[in-house]
Parts: C-alpha cells; sequence; structure tokens
C-alpha cells in the first residue's frame, strides 16, 4: 500500500470516528432532556395545589406553610398567612 492511500485512509477514519463520537454525544444530551422533562412532569404532578384559607391564594404543598389544628392540616402561602389565621381562629374561640 502506498503511503498517500494510507493516508486518505486514516483522514476518513478520523472523520468517520468523530461522526460517531457526536452522534453518540448528541443522543446522551437527547436522553438526558426527555429524562429531565419526565422527572418535571412527574414533580409537577405530584405536587398538589392547596389554597391558602386566609387569602385564597394556592400553593404547591411541598412549598406550603403547614398547620395542623383539630386534625386538619392547613396550608398557607407564608408564616404571616398562617400567624393571622391561628390569630382570627383563637379569637373567634374566646
Ligand atoms: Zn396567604
Amino acid at each position: 500500500m502506498n503511503p498517500a492511500r494510507l493516508l486518505v485512509l486514516s483522514g476518513l477514519l478520523y472523520a468517520a470516528w468523530r461522526l460517531l463520537r457526536r452522534r453518540i454525544r448528541e443522543h446522551v444530551h437527547e436522553e438526558l432532556l426527555r429524562e429531565q422533562e419526565a422527572q418535571k412532569k412527574k414533580a409537577a404532578a405530584q405536587d398538589v395545589l392547596e389554597e391558602d384559607p386566609l387569602c385564597g391564594v394556592l400553593i404547591p404543598r411541598q412549598q406550603a406553610v403547614r398547620l395542623r389544628q383539630n386534625g386538619t392540616t392547613y396550608y398557607f402561602c407564608s408564616d404571616a398567612c398562617c400567624d393571622q389565621f391561628i390569630g382570627k381562629t383563637e379569637g373567634a374561640k374566646g
């Protein structure tokens, strides 16, 4: 085999290898993106929205301020709403 042909052949092999590597990388990237998207959707579906009984705002349960009172769990958008709610219910009692 003459050296020029060998050079061309190795050049072709190198180009093919680079193309293959890029394909693999793109594929892995797409897979990762798809997985992340699926996880996001799953998380959003699991995150139930709760209504703040004081101001009426809807808050994802994971981020809400919780208060358990008389066996009922209330969810608030903030500590301020929670405190006000406690003040209200305590005021109503006595
Ligand atoms: Zn609120």
